[in-house]
């Protein structure tokens, strides 16, 4: 059985067939043991902890992405991460498609350091800004209780930090698209012990359901993929991103 690393249930809330249908294959979905269910601001973070309250498979990473700053109170996130479920501080990062880098930034700061307070690892979100991330952990502050870069886009200089420092990075079903190439080239060469696996469902389906909502039990695509291209075994994957995201988030145990 796979652990799903990173997923949004809680974006299904506009359309609420959807929703109680994510509920109901994770609940039934013998591949998949456990999920972490990944906050974007302070609502969908306290959905997040009671869904886990009432399904067992579900945990939550408790976090205010870069887009979502707005109206966000960081002493509300202090307070809600600090709950029994909640296995990490995330989504959090950079993202150069808004304008309010220096909002952003103290964003990624301030909870970085709630991370390093509450012993918990952070998740990354880095829409073309590895670098910038880099330099913060480097020159301000850096995550003390482990790091994934979520979905990470290749590049080379920044994975070498990432072997480095013991961080990790996650494929979701973007591996299985046509133009991976290059995350592809990446998926091949990291270390045994710095991947895991996500869907970030409902967002990127595997290329071959491209069409349609993504799930939780799509895993198994991205596992799939990730065997093929490190020449090992479907098995062989999922036990060790098992491993890996274990020890990446202990809380999980
Ligand atoms: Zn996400």
């Amino acid at each position: 059985m796979a652990i799903d690393s990173h997923m949004h249930i809680n974006n299904y809330q506009l359309d609420k067939p959807i929703k109680a249908m994510a509920l109901k294959r994770i609940n039934k979905d013998h591949n998949i043991e456990k999920a972490i269910n990944v906050g974007i601001n302070l609502s969908t973070t306290r959905e997040a902890i009671d869904l886990s309250e009432r399904h067992s498979k579900l945990y939550v990473a408790a976090g205010i992405h870069p887009l979502y700053i707005e109206n966000q109170d960081l002493n509300e996130l202090f307070t809600l991460a600090d709950h029994p479920r909640v296995v990490a501080i995330g989504e959090i990062g950079l993202d150069n498609t808004a304008d309010n880098y220096k909002e952003q930034r103290r964003f990624l700061i301030s909870q970085i350091l709630i991370a390093n307070s509450l012993k918990l690892p952070v998740i990354i979100h880095s829409k073309n800004c590895n670098f910038q991330i880099v330099e913060i952990f480097k020159k301000i502050v850096k995550p003390r209780y482990g790091c994934v870069f979520h979905c990470f886009k290749p590049d080379e200089e920044t994975l070498n930090y990432l072997i480095a420092n013991d961080y990790l990075v996650s494929f979701s079903g973007l591996i299985t698209y046509k133009n991976a190439k290059r995350s592809l080239e990446i998926a091949r060469i990291v270390p045994d012990n710095l991947f895991l696996v996500e869907t970030d469902s409902p967002f990127f389906p595997p290329e071959s359901l491209r069409a349609s909502v993504n799930y939780s039990s799509n895993l198994i695509y991205v596992i799939e993929k990730l065997a093929e291209i490190r020449g090992t075994s479907y098995i062989q994957v999922e036990k060790r991103t098992k491993e890996n995201t274990l020890r990446l988030f202990p809380k999980l145990n």
